[in-house]
């Protein structure tokens, strides 16, 4: 059920003093800490960086746009969540890069009306098209150390950076509220959150921009990462997270795992939290979603790091306003932003307060020695055949998760031998109980590789 959400006036009062909403308490345990997740706040960031209200800036009122990379409004974007992690206590680092070349075809980078910056420069190519290059761009990091292992990080990430329709004009009004002033809320409040809690590894809130060109910031940062060897233990993106028209009783969000183990089993970890911690939302584990790739997370896969991509479910309720004017603040739906929330603070605060053994690490990607077909038929009832095939002689162990990333039933591995293995499923649970009708997972795992399919049992 959705609900119209409307901010009290006294948020929007205390937002022009510019100080946080809530001083930030020092979380004695995880319920606290996903307790405090607060809505009002996450909302008066979106309504801010979306340009539904304004805010205070040096004591002018002012509003953002647009959070266009090759717009001037960037910049105040920018200063806004500077400011905002400034007020928390952290010391704020930018990483410049550049944002070159014409990453999207589609792209064609022309210089906004009133926007001449210094530091770009223009190439006419041989097609005719003009574009940018060596615009610089400022990643935004906040770092909170962790007390026992200071030099190992966990990464909460987002995209600040908006777009709409036509993205040859940079003044155009861009709101971008749930892409991605959700999932850049979300970072924020969790700075907030843990701004003065203990945690024993370290944690980086970084906020991109450039995504919508062709995620250059964090393609920018993963290789800073890479070339300075920095340990980093798992990555959270989050890249909108508040739209959802379903009723609640059918809303999932989208977890994208890649092809990693350790990525699925952070997945896993998510997907158990949402069940452990009771919040009312379902999620769908994917690693191979043709979008899975397309946000900040990904370079960070590339570089052969723990990464879990959190978004909603686009699959049952897809954004009409994606890429928009209209992805505004009104669209959204506060309670299923709130929940989206929820798991991926609580997540970050788990991960970052749990012992090694606990933890999830990263692992280098192996090579695929197997393939995993599409089981057929799908849907299915009663039973659903499963086949893969395989280049080495490792065995491959098939195993079915529900969609909350439960496992329902481990079936037979294959003998060892190369060539093509099958087996079946009949609907069955480990515990010999008829599974009800609903999206199931086959995973298939062999030697640190993982393979995913999405199968529905329709009884
Ligand atoms: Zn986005």
């Amino acid at each position: 059920m959705k609900r119209n959400y409307m901010i009290p006036a006294i948020l929007i009062i205390l937002s022009f003093c510019f100080a946080p909403l809530v001083s930030a308490p020092a979380p004695q345990d995880l319920q606290t800490v996903i307790q405090d997740v607060n809505i009002d706040s996450l909302m008066l960031y979106v309504a801010h960086l979306s340009g539904h209200t304004t805010y205070m800036n040096n004591g002018v009122a002012d509003t953002i746009l647009t959070r266009y990379s090759y717009s001037p409004e960037i910049i105040k974007a920018k200063d806004y969540l500077v400011n905002r992690l400034e007020q928390c206590g952290y010391t704020v680092d930018l990483h410049e890069f550049s944002l070159t070349g014409k990453a999207n075809p589609s792209e064609t980078g022309e210089m906004c009306q009133g926007w001449p910056p210094i530091n770009s420069d223009y190439h006419e190519e041989n097609t005719g098209a003009l574009y940018k290059t060596a615009l610089v761009l400022d990643n935004i990091i906040a770092e909170k150390i962790g007390t026992t292992y200071p030099e190992q990080y966990y990464y909460f990430i987002a995209h600040y950076d908006s777009r709409a329709e036509n993205h040859t004009n940079g003044m155009l009004y861009a709101p971008g509220a749930d892409d991605n002033a959700s999932g850049t809320a979300t970072v924020l409040e969790a700075a907030r959150l843990l701004a003065e809690s203990d945690i024993l590894y370290s944690i980086k809130f970084i906020l991109f921009s450039g995504e919508e060109q062709g995620l250059w910031g964090s393609k920018a940062y993963a290789a800073w990462a890479r070339d300075n060897n920095e340990d980093i233990m798992a990555v959270i993106n989050i890249d909108m997270i508040a739209y959802n028209i379903i009723s609640d009783n059918f809303v999932n969000c989208q977890l994208h795992a890649g092809y990693y183990n350790s990525s699925f089993e952070l997945a896993e970890k998510m997907s158990q939290n949402i069940h452990s911690w009771s919040i009312d939302l379902g999620s769908i584990i994917l690693t191979d979603d043709a979008a899975s790739d397309r946000s900040d997370h990904a370079p960070f896969w590339d570089i052969g790091k723990t990464a879990v991509f959190v978004s909603e479910d686009w699959q049952w309720s897809y954004n009409p306003n994606y890429h928009t004017v209209r992805d505004e603040y009104s669209t959204l739906n506060p309670s299923y932003f709130h929940k989206n929330a929820q798991l991926c603070i609580g997540t970050l605060y788990q991960l970052a307060t749990s012992s090694p053994q606990t933890g999830v690490r990263s692992t280098l990607k192996p090579s695929a020695s197997f393939s995993l077909d599409e089981p057929y038929p799908n849907p299915f009832n009663p039973q659903v055949n499963i086949s893969w095939t395989k280049t080495g002689n490792s065995r491959v162990e098939i195993r079915i998760y529900d969609i909350l990333g439960r496992l329902i039933k481990k079936l037979e591995s294959d003998s060892g031998e190369s060539g093509i293995s099958n087996t079946t499923w009949n609907g069955i649970g480990g515990d010999g109980v008829d599974a009800a009708s609903g999206i199931y997972f086959v995973k298939a795992t062999s030697d640190g590789y993982t393979q995913i399919k999405k199968i529905l049992l329709n009884r």
